[in-house]
Formats: structure tokens, C-alpha cells, sequence
């Protein structure tokens, strides 16, 4: 059902997102929204932990109404969460969640920044957050971001002063930017970064409060709210012919992948902040109080601020290329100015609207969407003026290539220019994959070793194309575009892709992880990929001493460019238990290659490509299990199914609608997915046929549910009373207790000891029960420092001649992972009480 509500939500989307990826184009309305944004000189910095953290009601206001340039640092890129909308977990999902604040941005007017801090799943403290990132480098990125863009003022999503209540990362981000507000301006501090930047004072720090942070809307309206700036962020934009609130909802609509798409709403709707630092304004809706935010506020700005306060004023909707002259002349005063920060910011600004005046068209789009290094791409450039104003194209440039054209060419009113050039790729270009994860990072921070990358929201594009306009044979302007691949599917029509550099050949394996329930080898496929017509070569695989290979090396040959060769190695396991990593070495003429290609395809966002590691875990597990065949009803979506198929279960998935009395027995053990309460109405319907079959002499494995409102219609989830609470062991090593020793769930067949709980990834497990019925057995303890240890993560209840098993521990991580200890107590959660049941069969037969 969810995933239907998504779809339909993307589906109303669909031509504001597809725009979105297209660069944008500006009505008259548009230009002159622009230009009161050029004559506004401040700027807010608006501070939070997550993609979707931030308040798009406040970004979308201090954007749009007041005109400020509206930055949003969110210090991670949400990479721990959970994708609502297809596969990319962990760094593909920051990759896609950066995109979609990307998407966000170009729908409320705001901009884009990170940390290098990494979101490593939920954080129940900010000191163990804070420890985990190392808060001096993500704090050194704060102040960075600070210094870079010069905010007047800056707001914080979360509360500073509450660490304990909400995740550690909120409150972490909070402290940080607290911490940075003083420190930025001190040059002292951090001096390395000076050169590079200079030390700078914010003049407001402010808490981005609602009623909420008082515990009710009642104690809100009675709380003293003298510190309180407020504003009405349910304006309505005439000019624009859509209120602040609905553009709100477009932007925080782009986050599809976390489910956020919503409806939009209108009206009047107060926003509250709190001063945290600085003086208190008299007019307690104006942040920038006190603080010049015209032209005058840069040392020889007032002319220009007059001839574009001017052009704001007398602005000519029908025909705004008649303000080309003052555009202009405020250009060359723009480039006279000394405070480079101002200058530049204003210069790119003013260039995007003197395009858009005179209805200027460039692009420079390349005759296929990736080459390699030392490839050729032929590159077409379009040139239109669409004015009377007298322009001429003097010359095409793109960095980091020597090749350029110098057309000298008269762009006459609406005639249109095609050039073209074929220019090869240096042999040392970079390839172009997500900056942030080119380098091993640790489990907090992304290691960044070029300092001018960190902040940046995406890698920048491969290749810039420098425009040389002269205007009225006098002043000549060099505009930049990138390189793109714009191009058309029947199914979607006009698509614009980055264009990128990526390797002669790719190769991955079809899993991250291949489990070896026993000595017997496995046919491994590894998918070559051609980045490049014609490729030749061989590959192997490197493995751990004790495994085996065979062959040693494959030939592959693959004539056409994007074409995929599959070849086959079985991979033989050690007699004993082990892991370990397979990796390809694909070798061509002297060179080899070791990268996988992801590539990330939907609408709201641009196209991404991705390098990674190419490699697999292999794990040799000694395991022993009962039963084959194994129902699977799916919730929100895990990958259990396939990590039990690779221990050789037989998973067959459940439709619920299908589910009828007797239409279960077949199967050995059924499986309910994590949050599968959450997300199907339906399924409690079912309850009654699902605890039936338990008491028939099924095993029923219940995985995670969060505590929500199901709760109150459906009490039933269990055949004896149980809580579901929002108890969790976030430590991955935390230490676990085998507290019913005697249970067969821990000793049959595999035996489990506090070593299988070693290796766990992200965390123990979830939304554990906290109340439960004498039925039931608590088998495991387990707690974070300093709280005390929990019992309801793993709860078994015999139930007529069944079991009923209900569990909050994450196996849909740990599975996924390859975590041995994970997949033995996976098994005896579903052998429990078949041991009796082959024995009786063998007594039979
Ligand atoms: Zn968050």
C-alpha cells in the first residue's frame, strides 16, 4: 500500500520532477524574482543532521520572501535509513538522498551543503554520536562551511540543550553549530583552514522551535515567548501563482525514497525561533535586524545597488532583454569590487539573469552519456540569442581540454547556431563517481583528502564548457555550462544526464555476499562490463588462501560499448568454518581494473553512476537446519528471503490475499518481514488462519513491527498478550546474555554462544516488547552502556503444537551482512520442534 501511495504521489509529480533535471528556464516573473534576490545581501545557515531534517516551510520563507541566500547543512547524507522506493542501502542511499535534497533545493530556492560526517545508524546519546564522528573533524567542517559562506545568521533545527531525547545525531548537530557559532570567527581556530578562507562572526544563532519542544500546543500558548521571533511562512507569491507552504511541500516531496511525499497545504502558518546568541531584534519577525543586507553593505556596492534597485523597480515583464545596458554596466562594476566573497557570489547571479533577459540558450551536449579516458566524444554546442541586443560568440573553451573553437559568430535575434567539436579525454582524467566515497572512510567520517571538495553537495561535473559572449562589441562575459547528455525515451520523452567519465571495463558479482551452508562449491557469475567499444581480456578472482578457484583466468571479449559479458568461477570453501572477500582483477593491456558501476535511475533525481570496490563476502558457516520449505510474507521490504535461500532453504513469498485455512501447512516455517503490520492493512485479517496454523504445529517468525497506532485496533499480533515498545540495543557490540541456556532455540541443532553474537553490524535490533504473557520465554539480555539490559529482544511461546516467535532483533541486517552467529539462530528459530517431528518420521519409516 505504501509503495502504491508513493507511486501515485511520483506519478502527479511527474512534470515538475522531470523539469527539475532539466536546467532551469525563467519567465519574466522568474527574472524578476531573481533579480530581488541579486539585491539582497544576507545570508541564513540552516543547520540539521539528516536529509529531511529540515524545515522547507522556514528555507522556502527566508528564500523566497525575505530573498536571502538559504544554505541547509545537513551533516550526514542519510546513508543508515531504510529506501522506501528501490535497493540502494547504505552509500548508494546517501548518494540518492543527496540527490533528492538536491531536488529539494532547486524547488525551494535554497542551496546544498554536507560534513564529511557519515550517518552510521540510530544514536541514542550525542556523546557517543559525537565520539563516533570524531567531532573534531566534523566540527572542523562546520566552521569550514561557516567560514565559506559568510552567514548573517544562523538556525538550528534542534535543541542544543536536550541530549537524550531525540536521535543523537539531531542533537549533535545542534551542539556543533552551537560550538562553531563562537569558534568561527576566532583565527585561531582550525588555522589551517585560513588561506583558503577567512575567520568569520555570524551575528544570530536561533533554534528553529515549535510547539512540540514544550511537551503541548497548550503549554505553548502559555509559555513566555519574549526570546521568540515569529514569522508567517503561509505567504502567498502572486507573481509566482503558488503560496510558500505548497512550494514547502514540493520541496520536502522530493525525499521519495523516505516516503515523504505529501500533500501540499495553504493559509497562514506561524514559525517560531528561538535566539540562542546575538541581540535580540525590536521587530520580532526581521532576523537580518540591525545587519545592511543591501548593496551597500560592500565597500563601492552602492552604484551598483542603484542601477539594479532600479531595474527592479522599472522592470519590463514583456520585454525584460531591454534592461541588457544596466545588467551590464552593473557587471563591470561587479568586477571592480575587492571583497571576493560578494563578487563572485553576485557576478554568477547577475550572469544567470542577463541569460535570461535576452532569452540566451547554451548548451553543449555530448553525442553519448560516458566515455573513458583517452576516448573521444564529439560534442555539439547550441547557441541562441533570442533579443535584439547586439552579441556575438567569440569562443567555446572546456577545462582541463585544449581543444576550443573561436566561431566569431553574430547571434542574430532567434537564429540558432549548432558548432561542433570532437575533443579526446586526458589519459589522467578522474573518473566521475561520488567524491565522498573514493577513499576508505571510517565508520563516522568520510575521508576526503581534497580539502576543496568537503561541503560540496556532489561531485562537480566532468567537464565544464566556457561560453565567450561580447556584448555591444564592447564587455565579454564567459558563461558555464556542463557537459551534458540530453536525449529522449518514448516512455519518458527529453532526459538530461551528467555527462561522465568512467573505466574501460567494470565488473560486479550478482551478491554481496555468498554463504556456504556447506563444503560443497558454488558457481560464482562476475558480469563484465564494457565501458568502451571492442575490449579484450582476462579475468580472475583474488580470494583467501584456505578457498579455491577455478579456472585461475577467463578470457572475455566484448565488441559494443554498455554490453555485459557474464563469466563463471566456482569458488570452493575450506572444510572448516571461515570468511573472507572475493575481488575481481579484470586485466587489459598492461592495466587492471578492480571497480564495480551502480548506477541510480529514477525521475526526481539526475542519473548517478557510482564507483565501487567490486567484491563479495564468502562465509563458510557449519550450519545444521530442519525443514525446507519456508512461507515469506513481505513488509517493508528485507532481503531475508534471499540470505535463507542461500543456506539452502526453499522461500516461497506469501500473497495475503491468498491466505486461507489449510492453504499454510505446507510449509516448514512461515516468516513475517520486518514492519509487515505497519504496512499491511490487510494482514491482521489473516491473524486468526496464521496462529491456526501454529497451533497445527507451524513455527510463526514475527520480525521487528514499530509501536504505532495498529496497535490499538489489532491486538492479536501474538496468540498471548505482548507489548511491543520502542526499547532498542543500538550498539552493534553490545554485550548479549543467553539467558534461557536450556531453550532447544539456542542449542539445536546449532549450538549458540556469546561468540555468534560477535560481528553483528548497525545495531542488536529494534522495538523490542517490553510486557509480555508467562507463555512466553525471553531467551536473550542485552543493553547499551548504561541503561540497564533488555530481555524482549528474542521471545518464544509454544502454542498447541507450535511455536510462536517474535523477534526485534535486526537479522534483515546481519543476514544481508553474512553475520555466521545471525544465520545459526536464524536456523534454530525455524528447526524449533522439527527435530521431534524428523525423528518421528524416522521412527515411521
Ligand atoms: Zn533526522
Amino acid at each position: 500500500m505504501r509503495k502504491m501511495k508513493a507511486l501515485s504521489i511520483a506519478l502527479t509529480l511527474f512534470c515538475i520532477l522531470l523539469n527539475a533535471q532539466a536546467p532551469k528556464k525563467l519567465s519574466s516573473a522568474e527574472i524578476h524574482h531573481e533579480l530581488q534576490k541579486l539585491n539582497f545581501l544576507g545570508t541564513v545557515l540552516y543547520v540539521a543532521a539528516h536529509p529531511d531534517d529540515e524545515n522547507t516551510r522556514l528555507i522556502s520563507y527566508l528564500s523566497n520572501e525575505v530573498k536571502a541566500r538559504t544554505v541547509y547543512l545537513s551533516l550526514t547524507r542519510g546513508d543508515g535509513g531504510q529506501n522506501l522506493i528501490g535497493p540502494e542501502l547504505r552509500e548508494l542511499l546517501g548518494v540518492l538522498r543527496t540527490q533528492e535534497l538536491l531536488a529539494a533545493r532547486r524547488v525551494d530556492g535554497g542551496e546544498q551543503r554536507f560534513s564529511r560526517a557519515n550517518d552510521f545508524g540510530f544514536s541514542k546519546h550525542p556523546d557517543e554520536t559525537l565520539q563516533i564522528w570524531e567531532k573534531k573533524n566534523v566540527l572542523s567542517d562546520v566552521i569550514w562551511n561557516i567560514r565559506q559562506l559568510r552567514p548573517d545568521v544562523i538556525i538550528n533545527r534542534f535543541d542544543h540543550r536536550s541530549p537524550g531525547t531525540t536521535h543523537g545525531h539531531h542533537t549533535a548537530s545542534a551542539m556543533l553549530s552551537h560550538e562553531a557559532f563562537d569558534l568561527a570567527g576566532n583565527p585561531n581556530a582550525y588555522p589551517e583552514q585560513l588561506g583558503a578562507v577567512q575567520p568569520w562572526q555570524p551575528k544570530r544563532l536561533f533554534f528553529n522551535t515549535s510547539w512540540w519542544f514544550y511537551g503541548s500546543r497548550e503549554k505553548f500558548a502559555q509559555a513566555d515567548k519574549s526570546n521568540l521571533l515569529q514569522m508567517d511562512t503561509g505567504k502567498y507569491y502572486p507573481k509566482l501563482g503558488i503560496s510558500n507552504n505548497e512550494i514547502a511541500s514540493l520541496a520536502s516531496s522530493q525525499h521519495l525514497c523516505q516516503g515523504f511525499g505529501r500533500v501540499s497545504t495553504r493559509g497562514s502558518q506561524t514559525e517560531y525561533i528561538e535566539l540562542l546568541k546575538g541581540d535580540l531584534p525590536n521587530d520580532k519577525s526581521n532576523i537580518f535586524e540591525g545587519i545592511d543586507t543591501t548593496w551597500s553593505r560592500v565597500e563601492g556596492g552602492g552604484a551598483i545597488g542603484e542601477i539594479l534597485t532600479g531595474v527592479e523597480k522599472n522592470f519590463d515583464f514583456n520585454d525584460p532583454a531591454v534592461h541588457l545596458p544596466q545588467l551590464m554596466e552593473a557587471y563591470a562594476l561587479i568586477q571592480q569590487l575587492e571583497n571576493e566573497h560578494w563578487k563572485n557570489l553576485k557576478a554568477e547571479h547577475l550572469k544567470d539573469i542577463i541569460l535570461a533577459c535576452s532569452g540566451i540558450f547554451l548548451e553543449a551536449n555530448a553525442s553519448s552519456a560516458s566515455t573513458t579516458p583517452n576516448g573521444n566524444v564529439k560534442v555539439d554546442f547550441e547557441v541562441l540569442n533570442r533579443s535584439s541586443n547586439q552579441i556575438t560568440l567569440k569562443s567555446i573553451t572546456i577545462n582541463d581540454v585544449s581543444a576550443s573553437l573561436k566561431p566569431d559568430l553574430e547571434l542574430k535575434d532567434n537564429e540558432k547556431h549548432n558548432l561542433e567539436l570532437t575533443f579526446s579525454i586526458p589519459s589522467d582524467k578522474t573518473f566521475t563517481s561520488p567524491y565522498w566515497l573514493n577513499e576508505k572512510g571510517s565508520l563516522g567520517m568520510y575521508e576526503v583528502s581534497n580539502k576543496s571538495l568537503i561541503g560540496k553537495p556532489s561531485t562537480p561535473n566532468a567537464f565544464q564548457v566556457g561560453f565567450e559572449l561580447e556584448f555591444n562589441n564592447s564587455t565579454r562575459i564567459r558563461f558555464t555550462k556542463p557537459l551534458i547528455y540530453r536525449h529522449s525515451k518514448p516512455d519518458k520523452g527529453e532526459l538530461h544526464e551528467p555527462f561522465v567519465v568512467l573505466p574501460k571495463v567494470t565488473s560486479s558479482f550478482a551478491d554481496d555476499v555468498v554463504i556456504f551452508a556447506d563444503s560443497q562449491p558454488k558457481q560464482i557469475a562476475l558480469a563484465i562490463r564494457a565501458g568502451t567499444d571492442s575490449i579484450s581480456g582476462t579475468a580472475s578472482l583474488n580470494h583467501p588462501d584456505s578457498w579455491e578457484v577455478k579456472p585461475k583466468s577467463i578470457n572475455f571479449n566484448i565488441a559494443q560499448k554498455g554490453a555485459v559479458q557474464t563469466v563463471y568461477f566456482e569458488v570452493r570453501p575450506p572444510t572448516k568454518e571461515s570468511e573472507g572477500f572475493i575481488s575481481p582483477k579484470i586485466s587489459m593491456s598492461g592495466r587492471t581494473y578492480d571497480k564495480k558501476l551502480v548506477e541510480i535511475i529514477y525521475d526526481h533525481v539526475p542519473k548517478q553512476s557510482i564507483l565501487l570496490d567490486s567484491e563479495a563476502k564468502v562465509v563458510r558457516l557449519n550450519i545444521q537446519k530442519s525443514g525446507e520449505n519456508i512461507g515469506y510474507i513481505v513488509g517493508a521490504g528485507d532481503k531475508v528471503p534471499e540470505s535463507l535461500r542461500q543456506i539452502g532453504y526453499n522461500v516461497y513469498p506469501i500473497d495475503i490475499a491468498t491466505i486461507e485455512e489449510g492453504t499454510l501447512d505446507k510449509y516448514d516455517g512461515i516468516v513475517v518481514g520486518i514492519r509487515a503490520y505497519n504496512v499491511l492493512d490487510d494482514l491482521r485479517f489473516k491473524q486468526p488462519i496464521l496462529l491456526d496454523y501454529v497451533k497445527n504445529g507451524g513455527n510463526l517468525i514475527v520480525q521487528y513491527n514499530t509501536a504505532g497506532r495498529w496497535r490499538q485496533q489489532f491486538k492479536n499480533i501474538a496468540p498471548y498478550p505482548l507489548t511491543i515498545s520502542r526499547d532498542r540495543v543500538t550498539d552493534e557490540n553490545a554485550k548479549v546474555d543467553i539467558i534461557a541456556k536450556n531453550h532447544p532455540i539456542v542449542n539445536s541443532p546449532n549450538p549458540i554462544t556469546e561468540k555468534d553474537f560477535e560481528g553483528w553490524v548497525q545495531e542488536r535490533g529494534l522495538y523490542f516488547p517490553n510486557e509480555w504473557d508467562a507463555q512466553f520465554t525471553p531467551i536473550l539480555s542485552m543493553g547499551d552502556s548504561g541503561e540497564p539490559a533488555k530481555k524482549g529482544s528474542l521471545l518464544v511461546a509454544p502454542y498447541g503444537k507450535g511455536n510462536y516467535i517474535y523477534t526485534g532483533l535486526s537479522f534483515f541486517r546481519e543476514l544481508p551482512a553474512g553475520v555466521s552467529g545471525a544465520y545459526k539462530l536464524f536456523a534454530n528459530m525455524l528447526s524449533l520442534g522439527k527435530d521431534n517431528v524428523e525423528k518421528e518420521n524416522e521412527i515411521k519409516g
